[in-house]
């Protein structure tokens, strides 16, 4: 919907002009300060009915905006920044990263197609396809994240949907995006990306061959752990497909959420670069350590997917995971139960640093987990990287004293 407004004299550069610099894009793309009488932020429109000065217009539908669900100006502030930051043609908000999910999936798939999603993916994308696309005659074949151009392979004439994520969900496999998704171009298949980890700053999936790019705003765009949000952004082939699911569903998401989250992103710049920066940090502090067996980090050179995230990522985000040395049930208790800064939860993607453990093996059917200790995913705040690492150190010192490996 972005696009389909017009452009007031006011409306700061970038939203359809040259390209900016990214940094400066996060701060302008969105903002049209003559609708806010000058105020630096969209107001939140509380909104449901819109009134029509006549019948003739209520009829033509001839109204900016016809009814809350549909749009506000809260919303499209907020879309018409994501599709400039993702370089696509619009985009649509949802109320959670699932429910974006959802809706890009729901876009690109009928009954009687085949689906093909990385075995590396977002648990709940999972439970999405088993649980709910089964039920109206999608079928979901799961696969290698590593597989690559491969991907050719697994297509059947039925093939409509390509989902990627990368990296992935606990286990960081990189996939060869431009690879992937040019075998799929080829062969008519859909694809969908959830780009969460890296945010459009660091990754843009439309600039290397994807469909729909998707967001949990939730995370690092929201970025203080206190929303819930979705968006997907379509290049200009789905669009008008996904702003036609988007609202059949009628997946709307709230304007104080929105609102939130618009404010998020004006930071997601100089805090994603700290996350990054603190994040390699402590993740090469962990590579040193006898406890810790494999360090899953793409920034890091021992990672497997390390050229791939070299080659099209700019930056990496804070969320990274450790295999580790083998350790019981209590071992892993006594690390994790008394760390003072990393609180034990689900979600990432705010100011504060989370440590959760993993273990992949009940549910991923087509890679094995085969490392022999429990896997640790790490969230790095904005902590100072001297105390979270302390915090470590003596977490790790309950781990051998409860006789978890070295
Ligand atoms: C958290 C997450 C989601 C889901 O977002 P919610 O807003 O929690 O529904 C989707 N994908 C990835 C990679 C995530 O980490």
């Amino acid at each position: 919907m972005s696009k389909n407004k017009g452009i007031s004299d006011s409306e700061l550069p970038g939203d359809d002009g040259p390209a900016l610099h990214m940094d400066t894009e996060i701060v302008t793309s969105g903002r049209r300060i003559d609708q806010y009488n000058g105020f630096v932020n969209p107001p939140v429109y509380q909104g449901s009915t819109v009134l029509y000065p006549t019948v003739e217009a209520l009829k033509a539908r001839d109204l900016p905006y016809t009814y809350g669900r549909r749009g506000t100006p809260t919303t499209e502030a907020l879309e018409t920044a994501l599709t400039r930051l993702e370089r696509g043609a619009g985009t649509v908000l949802v109320p959670s990263g699932l429910a974006a999910i959802a809706t890009a999936l729901q876009t690109v798939l009928k009954a009687g197609d085949h689906l093909l999603v990385t075995d590396s993916c977002y648990q709940p994308t999972r439970n999405f396809c088993d649980g709910w696309l089964a039920r109206f005659g999608v079928e979901t074949e799961y696969y290698d994240p590593c597989i690559g151009a491969g991907i050719a392979d697994l297509f059947r004439p039925n093939t409509k949907g390509l989902f990627l994520e990368s990296p992935g969900s606990q286990t960081f496999e990189m996939q060869d995006v431009p690879a992937m998704a040019a075998a799929a171009r080829t062969a008519g298949v859909a694809t969908i990306l959830d780009n969460t980890w890296a945010t459009a700053l660091y990754f843009r999936p439309i600039e290397h061959g994807i469909d729909i790019s998707v967001q949990a705003g939730t995370k690092y765009v929201g970025g203080h752990s206190d929303i819930m949000l979705g968006a997907d952004t379509a290049n200009e082939d789905w669009w008008p497909r996904l702003r036609k699911t988007w609202e059949l569903s009628g997946s709307c998401a709230g304007p104080d959420v929105v609102y939130l989250a618009q404010r998020g992103l004006r930071t997601l710049s100089v805090r994603l670069e700290r996350h990054m920066r603190s994040g390699i940090e402590v993740a090469r502090w962990l590579e040193g350590r006898p406890e810790v067996a494999r360090v899953l980090h793409p920034a890091l050179e021992s990672h497997p997917g390390h050229r791939l995230w070299k080659r099209d990522y700019s930056g990496a985000s804070g969320l990274f995971s450790v295999a580790m040395k083998q350790g019981s049930d209590k071992a892993l208790s006594a690390f994790l139960d008394q760390l003072q800064l990393f609180g034990l939860g689900f979600s990432w993607g705010g100011y504060e640093s989370l440590a959760v453990p993993f273990d992949p093996r009940p549910y991923r059917t087509a890679t094995d987990w085969r490392e022999e200790g429990p896997g640790i995913r790490f969230h790095i705040g904005l902590e100072d990287t001297r105390d979270l690492i302390a915090d470590l150190e003596a977490g790790l010192a309950r781990w051998r004293e409860a006789g978890g490996g070295t």
